[in-house]
């Protein structure tokens, strides 16, 4: 390739908004645009929209490929969307060869929480391991795998599928049909659910501090209750730092990573709530896995989309064939 190439474009595709950004190869972002998806308009009109937002942030410049991050399954080594849980019409939309006609540039792409996990990999808190497992804590609980230096993605691009391993199997009901996932345990969604629980036995902290912001009670106003001293807010805390910790020390023994890159939103909590991890994870695994691994906050924040699918075309991605 020409030395003179050291751009890459990312497209974080989701079911609201897409978000696209030019990069250099060092994760420097220099252009960025963000659109409505409008997914009502079908797949057709989506595609264009992420082309045109390419050519956007691009104005000419050469680049090494467009990485494109996307919500749900799909098959990365063929770049097809098999089904787009926010997309409407998505079923097996050939993504990848459609952006490259339209593009007339490599494409390659990837489910998103791959794509987070492999730019925390290349770009961020992952970064000088070898052995990293990420894990996003939002509404639902995210992750991928990144194993002896590769983007591990399966037999059929599903790996890492963490959050819908079952942790508790008298738990909650998840939005996948079975019950006791680890995201119907303990993601943001679960967290907010047991406030609300909470909230209905009498009047609390955590339903206090969402009535003052005008908002429905979530994780935020239990984390916030519990560090003010809220007894109930810390029951909720300690349920979902051991539901956390079953899922942690469940990662721990079966990659034996160095490192657990944890983000999302339940991950802003910051010490607080990773001092409780660490403890309960530790408490969890068998003495010989204990300070063989690290849990840390990961470090992109809001940009993991975008630099995570501009890094596909960076370092050994075994889903989309790079070595
Ligand atoms: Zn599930």
């Amino acid at each position: 390739m020409s030395k003179s190439v050291t751009y890459i474009a990312g497209v974080d595709l989701g079911g609201t908004k897409i978000a696209t950004a030019l990069l250099t190869t060092e994760g420097h972002i220099v252009e960025r645009k963000r659109l409505d998806t409008l997914a009502e308009e079908g797949p057709d009109a989506v595609i264009e929209r992420m082309a045109q937002s390419v050519r956007d942030v691009q104005k000419g410049r050469p680049i090494l490929g467009v990485g494109v991050g996307t919500p749900g399954p799909l098959d990365s080594k063929k770049g097809v969307v098999l089904h787009g849980p926010n997309l409407a019409g998505w079923t097996n939309v050939p993504l990848r060869d459609r952006l490259q006609n339209l593009l007339q540039t490599e494409v390659k792409v990837e489910n998103d929480a791959n794509a987070a996990a492999w730019g925390e990999y290349v770009f961020g808190a992952g970064k000088g391991t070898k052995n990293m497992v990420y894990i996003t804590i939002s509404t639902g609980i995210g992750s991928g795998l990144v194993l002896n230096g590769e983007l591990f993605v399966g037999s059929n691009s599903f790996a890492g599928e963490l959050g819908h391993t079952i942790i508790d199997p008298s738990g909650p009901k998840c939005g996948c049909g079975n019950v006791g996932c680890w995201e119907a345990c303990a993601s943001g969604t679960a967290i907010g659910r047991y406030a609300r629980e909470s909230a209905q036995a009498g009047q609390t902290k955590m339903a206090e501090l969402a009535a003052e912001e005008g908002v429905p009670v979530s994780a935020k106003h239990v984390f916030a209750a519990a560090q003010l001293g809220d007894t109930a807010a810390q029951a909720i805390v300690d349920k979902t730092v051991h539901y956390l910790g079953i899922g942690l020390a469940n990662t721990v023994h079966s990659y034996n990573p160095e490192r657990i890159v944890i983000g999302g939103g339940v991950s802003n909590v910051g010490d607080f709530l990773f001092d409780a991890l660490r403890e309960k994870t530790d408490s969890l695994v068998m003495p010989p896995y204990r300070k063989t691994y690290e849990i840390v906050p990961a470090q992109l924040g809001g940009d993991v989309g975008i630099l995570g699918a501009a890094a596909l075309f960076l370092g050994k991605t075994s889903g989309t064939g790079v070595r």
